[in-house]
C-alpha cells in the first residue's frame, strides 16, 4: 500500500461587512462576522482541500478554484471540497484522514467542534478532525483580523501491489 502525506495552509482576514456570515468547517456561526474572500472564505474547509491537493500532487486550490472566476464568488466551500476529493479520486488516491488545527480568538470553536468534523467527514469520506488553538495576542491573528487553519492530510493509493502509487514500472 502507498501513501502520500500533504499540507495545507490558508488564512482569511475578517471581512469589513458586518452582514457577512462566517462560516468555518461547513458550519455557520451565527452572530459572528465572516471572512473576506471570493469564496464564502471557509478558511478550514480551504486548508482541508489544499491538504489534500498537495498529498495527490495536484496544485492548489486557487489554480482549480481561481478568485477571477464568477462561478465561485460566495460559493459553499464544501463544494469545492467535494470537487477536490473527486479529482483526488481521479487521480487513484483515497483519503485516509485529515487533521486541521485552526489558529482564531473567536469565535470558540469547541462547542461547535463536533459539527465542522461531520460536516467535513461526510464530504471527505474520512475523518477529517479539527482543533482550535487561540493566537495567545501574538500578531494579527492574536489580534483577531482574521483567522488561519493548517491541515495535514494522507491518502492511500487505490492501485494494486504493483503498481502502488498508479505507475506502471513493468517497463
Ligand atoms: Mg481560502
Amino acid at each position: 500500500m502507498t501513501f502520500r502525506i500533504g499540507n495545507g495552509f490558508d488564512v482569511h482576514r475578517f471581512s469589513d461587512d458586518p452582514s457577512r456570515p462566517l462560516v468555518l468547517g461547513g458550519v455557520l456561526f451565527e452572530g459572528h462576522v465572516g471572512l473576506h474572500g471570493h469564496s464564502d472564505a471557509d478558511v478550514v474547509t480551504h486548508a482541508v482541500a489544499e491538504a489534500l491537493l498537495g498529498a495527490a500532487g495536484l496544485g492548489d486550490l486557487g489554480s482549480h478554484f481561481p478568485d477571477t472566476d464568477e462561478r465561485w464568488r460566495g460559493a459553499d466551500s464544501l463544494r469545492l471540497l467535494l470537487e477536490v476529493v473527486r479529482l483526488v479520486g481521479e487521480a487513484g488516491w483515497s483519503p485516509v484522514n485529515v487533521d486541521c488545527s485552526t489558529i482564531a480568538e473567536r469565535p470558540k470553536l469547541a462547542p461547535r467542534r463536533d459539527e465542522m468534523q461531520d460536516a467535513l467527514t461526510a464530504i471527505v469520506g474520512a475523518p477529517v478532525t479539527v482543533k482550535g488553538r487561540r493566537a495567545e495576542g501574538i500578531g494579527g491573528l492574536g489580534r483577531v483580523e482574521g483567522i488561519a487553519c493548517l491541515a495535514s492530510a494522507l491518502i492511500e493509493s487505490n492501485a494494486t501491489a504493483g503498481s502502488a502509487d498508479g505507475t506502471d514500472r513493468s517497463s
